[in-house]
Formats: C-alpha cells, sequence, structure tokens
C-alpha cells in the first residue's frame, strides 16, 4: 500500500473553506494518509508577540491576545464539525488553559526564556491538529490529532532545535505505523518537537515543511505533498513578480538554493530528509487542487531555462571588517567566524576580496550590533594598531540570488545579471557566486530589493514579465 505525506500551510488550515479543501484533498488521496498541520495564518505571530509583551511585563495583554486566538479557534472549530455554537473543544479549551498559565508565569518572571517560548508557541499548531482531526472525523474521515512532541526528538537548541533522526525515525515507525494499520489517518502539529526529556522545542520559523519531509523520510512514504496558498514554486515570489509563473520541476539543489535565499514557500531544510531517500517532493496550491504544481526530483531535467527563479531576502546587515594590515595576520578569516559562531549569528553570504583587505558578511539586522560589539573587541589590539582599519555596518540590506541549474557552464549569466542591474541604476554592495554555479547572489539595499528582483526576473523570463514599476515597492 503506498504511503502519501500531506502537509497544509497556515491558510490552508485557518478557515472552514480551506479546511473544507484540504477534506476533499484528504479523501481523495488513497492509502495510507499522514496529515501535517501548520498553525492557522497569523498565530504563531501572535503567540510570539503574547509571550514577548509577558516578557515586557504584560501578561494580562498576553493572556487577552490567547483568548482572542481561544475564541477563532473555537468559531473555527464550531464551523469545521458543523457543531451548534455552545459546542466546544475540550482539547482546545485545555491547550488555552496552559498557555495562559505559561504567560502568566512569563509575566511574572518578565523574562521569556527561548525554552518558554517553544512551549507557548507549540499552542499554534496543538491547537490547529486538533480542529483538522475533528473536520475530518466529521467527514468520516477516521483521524486522531498527533503531538509531534511525541515523534520528533530534538536536540536541544530552542527555537531552532535539530532533529535526532535516528530516534526520531523509530519513534514515527512506532507511534504512527499503529495507527496507520488500523486505517487511522493521523493529523500530526508541524512545526514542533521535544527533546529527549520532553521539554518542547520548535524547528524553526516554517518547519513544517520539514516535519512533513522528516516524516516521508522515516516512512518511507511514496511522495511528500506539500500544500500551500500558491500553485509551486515560482519563478519569483508573486508578490514581488504578479506575473511571476509556477515552475513545474526543480531539482532538490535548486529547491534548497532558492528556500535558503528567501522562497517562503519552502522551508530550507525541508529537502534533505527527502533527497537521501529518493522520495519526491510536491508543492501544491490547496485552492487550486488540480494545478500541475512543482515537483522537487533528484535531477531536473534541463528545460533550457538558464535562471530558472530569482529570490531575496530583506531585514539583513552587511558588516566589513577592512584594513590594509589584515593580510599579514594568519587565521584572520577564522578568527572573525569563531567570532560569529560565539554570538549564535548565523551567516547568509561571504565575500572576500582577494586582495585580503576586506571580509564581508552578511547577516540578520537584528544581531549585527551584538556581532559588530563582539568583533571591535576580539580585534582591539588589531584596530589599535591600524592593522584592521575598521567594522563596518550597512543596514538595511537585502540578498538577492538568481538561481538554475542551468547556470552551470553557461557563459555571461552574470554579465547579464549585472547588466539588467546596472541600467536600472542598482547598485551592488557585494557580489557572491555559490561554487555549485547554480546561483549568483549580490546584496542591495532593501529599498532596492524589489526593483532588483524584477530586473532579473525580467532579463531571463522577458516574454512573461512587466517591467519594473517606478516606484518598486512590494505589492503584498
Ligand atoms: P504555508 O503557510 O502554506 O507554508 P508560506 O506563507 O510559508 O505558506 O509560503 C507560501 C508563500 O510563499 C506564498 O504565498 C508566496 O507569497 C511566498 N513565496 C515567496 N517566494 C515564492 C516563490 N518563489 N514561489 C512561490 N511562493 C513564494
Ligand atoms: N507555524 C510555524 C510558523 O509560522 C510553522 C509553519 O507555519 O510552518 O513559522
Ligand atoms: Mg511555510
Amino acid at each position: 500500500m503506498s504511503t502519501t505525506v500531506l502537509k497544509f500551510g497556515g491558510t490552508s488550515v485557518a478557515t472552514p473553506e480551506a479546511i473544507e479543501r484540504l477534506a476533499s484533498i484528504v479523501s481523495g488521496v488513497a492509502g495510507d494518509r499522514v496529515i501535517v498541520v501548520s498553525a492557522t495564518a497569523g498565530t504563531t505571530n501572535a503567540l510570539i508577540a503574547a509571550a514577548n509583551a509577558a516578557g515586557a511585563g504584560d501578561a494580562e495583554g498576553a493572556e487577552a491576545a490567547v483568548e482572542r486566538l481561544q475564541r477563532e479557534h473555537d468559531l473555527l472549530y464550531q464551523k469545521v464539525v458543523r457543531a451548534k455554537v455552545d459546542v466546544v473543544c475540550a482539547g482546545l479549551q485545555e491547550l488555552a488553559e496552559r498557555t495562559k498559565a505559561l504567560l502568566r508565569s512569563v509575566g511574572l518572571l518578565r523574562e521569556c526564556s527561548r525554552r518558554s517560548r517553544d512551549a507557548i508557541l507549540a499552542y499554534g499548531e496543538l491547537a490547529s491538529s486538533e480542529i483538522v482531526a475533528a473536520a475530518l472525523r466529521a467527514r468520516g474521515v477516521e483521524a486522531e490529532p498527533v503531538a509531534a512532541t511525541g515523534i520528533v526528538v530534538t536536540d536541544d537548541a530552542f527555537g531552532n532545535a535539530a532533529p535526532v533522526f535516528d530516534e526520531t525515525y523509530a519513534r514515527a515507525t512506532s507511534v504512527l505505523g499503529p495507527m496507520l494499520r488500523a486505517g487511522q489517518v493521523p493529523v500530526v502539529t508541524g512545526f514542533i518537537g521535544a527533546t529527549r526529556d520532553g521539554v518542547t522545542t520548535t524547528l524553526g520559523r516554517g518547519a513544517s515543511d520539514y516535519t512533513a519531509a522528516i516524516l516521508a523520510a522515516a516512512l518511507r512514504a511514496d511522495e511528500c505533498l506539500i500544500y500551500t496558498d500558491v500553485s509551486g514554486v515560482m519563478s519569483a515570489d508573486p508578490r514581488i513578480v504578479p506575473s511571476a509563473k509556477p515552475l513545474p520541476q526543480l531539482s532538490y539543489a535548486e529547491a534548497a538554493e532558492l528556500s535558503y535565499f528567501g522562497a517562503k514557500v519552502l522551508h530550507p531544510r525541508a529537502v534533505l530528509p527527502a533527497v537521501e531517500l529518493g522520495i519526491p517532493v510536491r508543492i501544491l496550491n490547496t485552492f487550486a487542487a488540480s494545478d500541475a504544481g512543482t515537483t522537487i526530483v533528484g535531477e531536473a531535467v534541463p528545460d533550457g531555462s538558464v535562471v530558472k527563479a530569482t529570490t531575496s531576502l530583506g531585514g539583513l546587515a552587511l558588516l566589513t571588517v577592512q584594513g590594509a594590515g589584515m593580510s599579514g595576520i594568519p587565521g584572520f578569516a577564522a578568527k572573525v567566524f569563531d567570532t560569529t559562531a560565539a554570538q549564535d549569528v548565523s551567516v547568509l553570504m561571504i565575500s572576500q576580496a582577494s586582495s585580503e583587505n576586506s571580509i564581508c558578511i552578511v547577516v540578520p539586522a537584528d544581531t549585527v550590533d551584538r556581532l559588530k560589539d563582539a568583533l571591535e573587541r576580539m580585534l582591539a589590539k588589531e584596530l589599535a594598531h591600524h592593522d584592521v582599519e575598521r567594522v563596518a555596518v550597512e543596514r538595511p540590506i537585502a540578498v538577492v540570488a538568481a538561481v538554475g541549474d542551468g547556470m552551470r557552464g553557461t557563459p555571461g549569466v552574470a554579465a547579464r545579471v549585472f547588466g539588467a542591474l546596472g541600467r536600472l541604476r542598482i547598485n551592488v554592495v557585494a557580489i557572491a557566486q555559490g561554487s555549485s554555479e547554480l546561483n549568483i547572489s549580490f546584496c542591495v539595499a532593501e529599498a532596492d530589493q524589489a526593483r532588483a528582483v524584477r530586473a532579473i526576473h525580467d532579463e531571463f523570463h522577458s516574454s512573461s514579465a512587466t517591467r519594473p514599476s517606478a516606484s518598486g515597492t512590494l505589492v503584498s
């Protein structure tokens, strides 16, 4: 019998109409089915805001926010199970009470640790798994909510935990296997996991895709279907380039590059567990289920394109360590990256001039001040001797990446990319090309982000693309 993992994102579980579509998609799939759900759209953000408010001492405001979420969830539940107004789901009430209690303790301490935050965020996915399972049951599908805290074993890097694969795979088979054999449809929470000691963790923003791929790998599923609100991975973010087209096929490598550089449609780590086992991942639209979507496979069949998609990521900063004396200091770059690691700052892009007079690194804007201070402390002697002139910061910055397997070995791609930017007088702050040669990425001021994406998209998809608007503003 075939096994299919179906993941439904935030908008696909947020309204009665969406859940109706979800139910008909699930009913149309033969064989064993495992559902993975995200929190309803906006819930995780609301919970983060509530956790921050409680941490700042406003426990009342935070509790009120959870009560609002609880009312929304109750209403959704009533609509999808077609219940009378006064029917409430006990599971949902219990979840909300627990979350409010957590927020009260955070409020008392006036400190929200990453660990407490993860416990608070779990509410979102736990609530939607209750609702979706109830909706499916009301339509005759024997669905059961399952908390991934009992399946996905992770390390204790709260907020961005990494799964321990062998233990997770073993638990997935022991928890889900018997359910599937009994003809049940597990509705598993995406995004969350737990340490070996059972403390709740989260796998990073947008990581429900990752949960789906992990479970698909654990169960040796035949397919992993990621249902979202667009008809696949597109040649650019449709909010920036409204004429962007869905891509029928992508290689794992292309998909990984695109998601790494901001294509929110798929979580960057999500393809890995599937690639290892050759499980095809398909991105499909809950609201247009018959659209072909995008299939992500080991090796994409060449389609003659050079740049397949252009993607971008804002909210970043460019930090430059600069000085003529740097070239003489052995292990200099290593020292810089040791400091970055010690500060727990993730680096998105690196470029070093061949003169060795500067190292540029791109990091999230909200971590750059902390990193700059740490680097200045680490380099105090070099700065005093003017071996290092300065640690400079530019922000806000965006990284734009042009991605495509067809770029490999095709001469003149960089010239076209930078020619297109030059014609629009978009200033490029730093450049990097991955050694895999399937992406060219560069930094621009965040104000130029949308214009730069449109310029590249126009250059490589000119028959279908629109001309960049004069304002370059992001349409959302
Ligand atoms: P879900 O909640 O279903 O996981 P997300 O909001 O995380 O959905 O991801 C889907 C969104 O990703 C789309 O609505 C779209 O705005 C955005 N997106 C960004 N880049 C791309 C791209 N290249 N192709 C498709 N969607 C993209
Ligand atoms: N709910 C989580 C988030 O908003 C995970 C997900 O949606 O994939 O980040
Ligand atoms: Mg997502």
